[in-house]
């Protein structure tokens, strides 16, 4: 029988799904698959920091956005501004409550829950205290993942900008950047932030004490 303890060492690549044992790196290496040469897993000793500096960022450009306006539309003269709250007064003035609770969770409860999860995890990890809290929340990320979804919101966005192009004159604000920014940061943060190097980490932090 295959005991979790042996899993743990093993690591599947992500593109050819060869797997390979585990090694323990040195600080700043990194281990790449034989076979097709795809980064497999890192000791970056610096994921952390980094990881922390992004979310922060990524939370202020988040409030940004969800703050300021997101555009300006003037159509034949009749300006009206779009705020994300706006949006959702709009949503309510038709009645739509169904699309606005939907939305709610997808554009603001998830998206803020993710940064506010990654930031209390870090911050843990780095003072290397709440072995429990932190393999809760390392659960809930990896749950919550998949329902960050400001990318789909951006794109529903750019269509209907590109129909609204036609009749109406569409002035950029300060929001709609503050998205743009919040969506680069995102990718950066999932980018860097490897689930299998969390775990890794949270082993060495804590032990392997089923907490
Ligand atoms: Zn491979």
């Amino acid at each position: 029988m295959i005991n979790e303890e042996a899993l743990d060492n093993l690591v599947i690549c992500k593109k050819c799904h060869t797997l390979h044992k585990k090694v323990a790196l040195q600080a700043k290496e990194k281990a790449f698959c034989q076979e097709c040469n795809v980064l497999l897993y890192q000791n970056d000793p610096q994921m952390l920091d980094k990881a922390l500096a992004l979310v922060i960022t990524a939370g202020i450009s988040l409030f940004i956005a969800f703050e300021f306006s997101i555009m300006r539309i003037d159509i034949q003269g009749l300006e009206q501004t779009l705020t994300l709250s706006s949006f959702f007064s709009i949503l309510a003035e038709h009645q739509q409550y169904v699309i606005e609770i939907l939305f709610l969770f997808l554009l603001v409860l998830f998206p803020v829950g993710i940064l506010l999860a990654t930031f209390v995890l870090i911050v843990f990890m780095k003072a290397q205290k709440g072995g429990y809290l932190t393999k809760r929340l390392l659960i809930l990320l990896a749950h919550l993942k998949p329902w960050n979804m400001v990318d789909i919101f951006f794109i529903s966005l750019l269509v209907a900008m590109v129909k609204l192009f036609d009749v109406a004159s569409i002035e950029l604000g300060i929001g709609f950047m503050a998205l743009i920014l919040t969506l680069i940061l995102d990718v950066i943060i999932s980018k860097n932030l490897a689930f299998g190097e969390l775990w890794t980490l949270h082993t060495q932090i804590y032990g392997v004490s089923d907490v």
